[in-house]
């Protein structure tokens, strides 16, 4: 499919900057014809470094610009969405929508978009004329990946989840806001922390007067996030349960085209202090008791971006955190055991960076896979295996 103009939104965000970043190191603007830069605040201002020609901002609201495009990327936001999709399909438009946001995901016209796991359901959609693609939600798509060896051969009956999601999840105003808090913090902490003479609990009281003083920034957080953790992630369903928990066994559900047969998923979603990566811990029960180093080989030959990591001391503290993970696709899984409460039973740890694997990256490939689609042939016999396996759930 020949993309003439692709329309970008939320380009300048914290997924919209991951995914321009990754484009540019993908050659993907060659791919298409004209590239449309978007805003809901700079209208008119020269467009972002794309190695190339990207011309003057274009309002994000002018649904004509907007109905010009062969394809919209948009990265803005659920309000966004809310607002201008809506619209632009009831005025006629009939071009591609690709989407970070929520907003549409479990749209029954809408296909979640991650190829590694549902190529065949994505290719499938596109048969079918549907026409919005949306990514998953970054733990879901950093979860599917790294047990893709398990949930693609249909071992896992359910999952448990306990989710450590870094500050960027919350978007780019978050990230700075987070920055300030802990600049506060040692401001205010920092006579006593030169001085080797004073006592901790001097230093601790201080932290905490300067966490609960009405000073710290926190108008876009909502709390302190530095020296704390918050225990709920997006909307309150009022059931108990965070929006963001419900987005993890439905979405994942539906990923798996296994809405009539859902594998039981719970989440505990917390946001912490780190500035990058969503890491998670896993208990799993699987319907059948198979050997660890089987497990650990299903976990590690599913796709090419997991991999196993020893259960060990060392090789879990430098290989299995944020700080190691930040900018890269992979996806690492260790802590894997086998658990006391009976057979089948298993815990994984498991550490992506959302902004990548969890937000841009499924977005970009999207673009790639409709850049290909009805051009080359190439891949579906490949998928055939995992289209049965898709198809048998
Ligand atoms: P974000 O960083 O808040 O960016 C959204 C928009 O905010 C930008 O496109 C920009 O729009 C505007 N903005 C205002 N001030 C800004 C500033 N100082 N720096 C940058 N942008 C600023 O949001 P996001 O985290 O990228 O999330 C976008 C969507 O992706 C949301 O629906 C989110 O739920 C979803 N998502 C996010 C993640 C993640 O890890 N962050 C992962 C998966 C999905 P204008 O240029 O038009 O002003």
């Amino acid at each position: 499919m020949k993309l003439d103009r692709v329309g970008f939104v939320g380009w300048r965000g914290m997924v919209g900057s991951v995914l321009m970043q990754r484009m540019m190191q993908e050659n993907d603007f060659s791919r298409m014809g004209e590239a449309v830069f978007f805003t809901t605040s700079q209208t008119g201002q020269p467009g972002p470094d794309i190695g190339r020609d990207s011309g003057t901002l274009v309002d994000a609201t002018d649904l004509d610009a907007l109905g010009a495009c062969d394809v919209i990327v948009t990265c803005q936001g659920g309000g966004y969405t809310s607002d201008v999709h809506p619209r632009l399909r009831a005025g006629g438009w009939n071009g591609y929508w690709i989407d970070a946001a929520s907003t549409l995901r479990m749209s029954g016209d809408a296909v979640i978009i991650l190829d590694p796991v549902n190529l065949p359901l994505i290719r499938d959609g596109l048969d079918r004329g549907r026409k919005d693609f949306i990514g998953p939600n970054c733990t879901v798509s950093l979860m599917m990946l790294a047990l893709d060896g398990l949930l693609g051969e249909n071992l896992v009956e359910w999952i448990s989840v306990a989710t450590y999601q870094a500050v960027s999840g919350a978007g780019a105003r978050q990230m700075r806001e987070f920055i300030r808090q802990m600049g506060m913090v040692h401001d205010r902490a920092a006579t006593l922390v030169d001085n080797p003479d004073s006592s901790i609990l001097d230093i601790d009281r201080q932290v905490l007067e300067t966490l609960q003083s009405a000073d710290l920034p926190v108008q876009e957080i909502g709390y302190p996030l530095t020296g704390n953790l918050l225990p709920w992630i997006d909307g309150d369903l009022d059931s108990g349960i965070s929006r963001e928990e419900w987005k993890g066994s439905v979405e994942t559900n539906k990923i798996l085209g296994r809405g009539g047969a859902p594998i039981p998923i719970e989440s505990t979603c917390i946001r912490v202090g780190t500035m990058r990566c969503h890491s998670q811990a896993l208990t799993l029960k699987l319907n059948r008791d198979l050997p660890l180093a089987e497990i650990e080989a299903l976990v590690d030959g599913a796709n090419d971006w997991v991999h196993v990591v020893p259960n060990q001391r060392e090789a879990s503290l430098s290989d299995l955190t944020p700080a190691k993970v930040t900018g890269t696709l992979d996806i690492p899984v260790g802590r894997i055991r086998k658990l006391n409460m009976g057979p089948g039973h298993v815990a994984a740890f498991t550490v992506g960076d959302q902004l990548l694997w969890g937000a841009a990256e499924p977005l970009r490939r999207m673009l790639c896979i409709l850049s290909e689609y009805g051009v080359r042939g190439q891949g579906r016999e490949e998928d055939s295996a995992r289209t049965a396996r898709v198809a048998a759930a």
